[in-house]
């Protein structure tokens, strides 16, 4: 079978990076969470103190670019890939609200945007690769062979960001949560660079009454159909 690209795009929290992780092992392609190289860029720039309140420091992060290295390495434990930030695992670090409150700025920034852009078509040339994200299908992979586009309703988004924060012991609230779904869904979408869009040739999946296995079964079908299976 031919190996392709697959372009997961969609709205914040609607479970496309649980989808495309599961498919990547299934199929035995390589997974990369665009969402986390945002994250550690923006972890990055909380930690170097180039954020307050809603300000961002343009300047000081455009000047510290070069000095970010995010990596993936795959965790037998969990069976899916960690986040690297300069050769420290960040994987919990930046799923925290905290992190979720400042992501969609920095991630609105042109120079941010190439350099990110830049790194994930060298990591998807060699094709087998699945990416989730917001521009995948429409700028970094617009001809790939599989594109997908992820929402479901923003109440049914937060309750399951909700859920996976409160299993991992983090404190939160839910109105708390869906404020900043909401939010991320508005920055994204009307930021000036790469909006969130559904490229035109994408299949849109609204997977708010979907369990985990019947999308994940839908994903595999659209997968084997694009790959020339069947
Ligand atoms: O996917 P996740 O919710 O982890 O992404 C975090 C944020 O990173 C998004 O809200 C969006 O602002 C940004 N992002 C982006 N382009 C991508 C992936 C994520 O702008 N390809």
């Amino acid at each position: 079978m031919k190996r392709i690209t697959i372009a997961i795009d969609g709205h914040s929290s609607c479970g496309k990076s649980t989808m495309a992780k599961d498919l990547a092992r299934e199929i035995g392609y390589v997974y990369i969470d665009t969402g986390a190289m945002y994250r550690a860029v923006t972890l990055y720039a909380l930690r170097a103190g180039l954020i307050s309140g809603e300000q961002i420091d343009e300047e000081g992060l455009r000047s510290h670019m070069d000095d970010i290295a995010i990596t993936f390495t795959f965790n037998p434990e969990t069976g899916r890939p960690d986040t690297y930030l300069n050769g420290e695992c960040v994987e919990r670090e930046i799923r925290t609200l905290e992190v979720s409150q400042h992501v969609s700025q920095v991630a609105a920034l042109g120079f941010v945007r190439e350099a990110m852009v830049d790194q994930q078509r060298r990591m998807g040339e060699a094709k087998g690769v699945i990416m989730d994200g917001r521009d995948i299908g429409t700028v970094v992979f617009p001809n790939a062979e599989l594109k997908v586009f992820v929402t479901a309703s923003a109440a049914i988004r937060a309750q399951r960001r909700y859920d996976e924060l409160r299993a991992k012991g983090e404190d939160c609230n839910y109105d708390e949560i869906l404020h900043n779904v909401e939010e991320r869904d508005r920055i994204d979408s009307t930021r000036e660079i790469s909006p969130l869009r559904q490229a035109p040739d994408a299949i849109v999946l609204d997977n708010s009454h979907l369990t985990i296995e019947e999308q994940k079964l839908w994903l595999l079908a659209q997968y084997r159909k694009a790959a020339g299976e069947e």
